[in-house]
């Protein structure tokens, strides 16, 4: 039977470290500041954006909400934008999508000035990250490469494959994977024969949106499967992309859901924010 990766035990740990970095921060006279402009009434978006002010709350960590009303022009939100990319207070903006169908997301992602881009979207940190520079890294990708070497699980040299090629989990899942060395395989909805690609993962990462779309059948013996899924079944529980009991007996290490990926990524989302202020300071004490 496959031990259970416990996402929120780690990022506890994680969470602790990024407590002593706050407290350093504030002794040096900067507290961090996360900025989230939330966009009219998604009741989902609404849920993550209070979580990430909880967090924020919890550890240490400045948080601004802002709320715009679902009408707000694109050339509104750009300007609210501007606005907090000038805003010292702020070292973190994220803007909590979907956003509504009248606006361009593009735009508005390459509005945000990329030193604040914690939520890592801007096409300059995901340039980075291919590219290999220092940048932001989109936090559900980042807490999973985070939760595989918290739990010591061997990279290099081992065959991950990605179910899902979306730009803020599946493709740069991939690119940090390929930087631990892995070899990557990544799937999609026009993957043909799925089963056949995914049984050869020694890591399997399924970051789809369909309830238990990977089973005992889609995995081999002894591998770690990673459950990026938030889905709802039909009594509105949360449950992932794989069948986590049929899974269970074959793999070697699974992650739940809840309580796998989802509270790595808060974490993480924590640390970019961290690690803009700490940027800020360093930049500061260059220029001085
Ligand atoms: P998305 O809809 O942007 O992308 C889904 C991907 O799945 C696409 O690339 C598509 O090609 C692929 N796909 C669709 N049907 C498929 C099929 N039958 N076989 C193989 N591949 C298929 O979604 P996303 O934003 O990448 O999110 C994926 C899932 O992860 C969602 O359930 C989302 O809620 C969840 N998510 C969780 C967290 C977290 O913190 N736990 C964060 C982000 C997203």
């Amino acid at each position: 039977t496959a031990s259970i990766i416990d996402g929120k035990k780690i990022s506890q740990h994680i969470r602790e470290t990024i407590e002593e970095r706050v407290t350093a921060l504030k002794q040096s006279g900067i507290t961090p500041g996360l900025a989230v402009v939330l966009v009219g009434n998604n009741q989902a978006s609404k849920t993550y954006v209070s979580m990430k002010e909880k967090a924020c709350k919890k550890h240490g960590i400045h948080s601004a909400l802002i709320r715009l009303d679902e009408d707000i022009t694109e050339r509104g939100l750009l300007d609210k934008v501007a606005e907090l990319n000038e805003d010292p207070a702020i070292h973190g903006i994220l803007v909590q999508l979907p956003l509504p169908s009248h606006i361009n997301e593009t735009n508005v992602i390459e509005s945000i000035d990329p030193s604040k881009d914690v939520d890592g979207f801007h096409p300059i940190n995901a340039g980075r990250l291919m590219t290999g520079g220092d940048g932001f890294v989109p936090c559900t990708p980042y807490g999973i490469i985070e939760m595989l070497k918290f739990e010591n699980i061997a990279l290099s040299g081992a065959h991950a494959v990605i179910v899902g090629r979306s730009n803020i989990v599946g493709k740069p899942m991939g690119q940090l994977l390929l930087k631990e060395n892995a070899t990557v395989t990544y799937c999609h909805s026009k993957t043909k024969n799925l089963a056949f690609h995914t049984k050869q993962a020694d890591i399997l990462i399924a970051a789809v949106g369909i309830k238990e779309l990977i089973t005992n059948d889609h995995i081999k013996e002894g591998a770690v499967v990673i459950d990026v899924g938030m889905n709802r079944d039909d009594e509105g529980k949360l449950c992932g992309d794989v069948d986590f009991q049929g899974c269970r007996s074959k793999a070697h290490a699974i992650t739940p859901v809840p309580g796998g990926v989802g509270p790595m990524t808060i974490t993480m989302l924590l640390a970019n924010t961290v690690q803009s202020a700490e940027k800020h300071v360093v930049d500061l004490n260059l220029s001085n």
